[in-house]
């Protein structure tokens, strides 16, 4: 997290940070990687004692382009309008299309610990006149404007195109307008059928003023302009915003050459790929910011984003792996190590910081946090599967004290968590049942699986392991005693417990339950005849 704290330490002065999103479908998990960079950057800031303004804008005057997120008899109206003047496709009391996926997102930033000064939305900004005095500097330029997008994009504009698009009079669409004459007060603008393959204009042509909320600017314009009227010095940009000739770099040459001010410090940060794919926006299946937060509590959520660098992919594919369980026990690692506690595996640089960003408050007491008891994911995943465990004297007893309110919060906070995964997105091995009486599937059991499932019990009987690891060693040990290899064992241990070959980690499947029940079980499974036992 070095990176934070280096950006913090090289800046002077009052800081404005920056983030922004266009409200076009359900919002993707991936999106809220800017949300928490710009939330680490103000924590920062403030830990440096700089006064930090956070800022986050919703673009919803951005025309609607994606017709398969449109109800079918919505397209033909919706299409090429402004999101913020479609109607709400789902009938849950928002204003507007834009509001709706906007705020379904922005809910989930005050459980995550981030809280923005200010909320703006470009609907609500372009009738007060901020952005008029711009529009008027970009119409004024617009050949500047159109050479910087010929040099530093090499996209080619007509001499007549302005960079403008007025909301058509007519109907009501802002796609699909073009704007060719500017008189210093009004424009002259037609909606053409043709302007995009997306969206059909409809033919209206006409002088109007530019001003108020009429028209917008391009995107690339409206950027460099909420810079200027925010005072915007700080701002993150994905990935995709921030290639050479791409938005950003547009946006940063006509902020210094058209409205004459010097653009941001720019974080660009990689993307957060599901199953190795970059998650679209417009797509929304499975991966929404909202599903994903009701499952991954909140400082496993921002720690999923600020573990890596911004520079860093994020690689993350819930659906059916152990991806969450193990961001829950990559977490508990560095917490571990915040602690002082020695831990497996190299340590990330910084790690320190990361954990401490990762905390919901950053007033929180990173000590206190880091020392907490946490209980392993899968193994309480195990636990609340199990019959007849009282997981909370369970995990006190494994902590060998009393659980401190903080700590019995962890908790419940990890019982709903491995509840909504088991549900949710668990892999089939995950979701286990153990079999009050012998399996019939330990019928398949060979000679040296059942000798296996009797030493076992021995040494079990002997060693008394207590826990997920000291299982996970015995069950090892004893295999190679034996000279087995360890796939004889598991699959030994699920048939007699499970009924079926494969299953979760077998250590922590034995230590969820009942020790005595365990050693029970395995001679009955190691006693049982060939081909018997049915
Ligand atoms: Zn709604
Ligand atoms: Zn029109």
């Amino acid at each position: 997290m070095d990176w934070a704290d280096e950006l913090a330490a090289s800046v002077t002065g009052p800081q404005v940070v920056n983030d922004s999103k266009t409200p076009s479908g359900t919002v993707h998990v991936g999106s809220l990687r800017g949300p928490v960079l710009v939330d680490v950057i103000a924590r920062a800031l403030r830990a440096n004692a700089i006064e930090t303004t956070f800022l986050y804008g919703v673009d919803d005057l951005d025309p609607m382009d994606a017709q398969a997120l449109l109800t079918p008899d919505a397209v033909e109206a919706a299409m090429g309008r402004p999101l913020a003047h479609i109607p709400d496709q789902v009938a849950d009391g928002h204003d507007s299309y834009a509001r709706h996926h906007a705020q379904v997102f922005i809910d989930t930033f005050a459980g995550l610990g981030i809280h923005p000064d200010r909320y703006y939305w470009m609907s609500e900004i372009y009738p007060t006149g901020a952005v008029d005095p711009y529009i008027r500097l970009a119409l004024d330029g617009a050949d500047r404007v159109r050479e910087i997008y010929r040099r530093v994009a090499n996209v080619r504009h007509p001499d007549t195109w302005h960079p403008i698009s007025v909301i058509c009079e007519q109907c009501g669409k802002v796609g699909t307008t073009i704007v060719t004459k500017w008189d210093g007060e009004r424009v002259w603008y037609e909606c053409r059928p043709d302007l995009v393959a997306w969206a059909k204009g409809c033919g209206h042509a006409g002088w109007v003023s530019p001003f108020g909320g009429r028209a917008k600017l391009p995107w690339n314009l409206e950027w460099a302009a909420q810079w200027s009227i925010f005072g915007v010095t700080i701002e993150p940009g994905g990935k995709d915003l921030s290639t050479a000739g791409g938005s950003r770099d547009r946006s940063d040459a006509i902020a210094r050459e058209v409205f004459e001010r010097e653009p941001p410090i720019n974080v660009a940060y990689e993307f957060l790929n599901i199953g190795g794919r970059k998650m679209s926006t417009s797509k929304g299946r499975g991966a929404a910011a909202h599903h994903i937060a009701d499952v991954v509590p909140p400082e496993q959520l921002r720690f999923l984003f600020v573990r890596p660098r911004p520079n860093q992919a994020i690689e993350f594919d819930p659906d059916g792996t152990d991806a969450i369980p193990r961001l829950f026990d990559e977490f508990d690692r560095l917490a571990a190590a915040t602690a002082g506690r020695e831990v497996k595996g190299e340590l990330p640089a910084g790690y320190e910081h990361v954990f401490r960003y990762s905390l919901l408050s950053p007033d929180a007491d990173v000590a206190a946090e880091a020392a907490a008891f946490r209980p392993a994911f899968a193994h309480l995943a195990l636990l609340v599967q199990a019959p007849g465990v009282a997981v909370a004297e369970r995990v006190a007893a494994e902590k060998r004290a009393p659980l401190t309110a903080r700590e019995k919060e962890i908790l419940r906070e990890r019982m709903a968590a491995v509840r909504s995964w088991l549900e949710a997105y668990a892999p089939d091995r995950a979701r286990v049942q153990v079999h009050d009486t012998l399996p019939e599937a330990v019928v398949d059991l060979d000679p040296s699986g059942r000798s296996y499932l009797a030493a076992l019990a021995a040494a079990a009987e002997r060693e008394e392991p207590a826990s997920g690891d000291a299982w996970q060693a015995a069950i090892f040990a004893v295999a190679a005693d034996l000279g087995l290899v360890p796939g004889v064992a598991f699959e030994a241990i699920y048939r007699s417990f499970l009924g079926r070959p494969t299953g979760p980690r077998a250590g922590w499947l034995l230590a969820s339950l009942d020790r005595a029940f365990v050693i029970r079980r395995l001679r009955e499974a190691a006693g049982s005849a060939v081909g018997g036992a049915v």
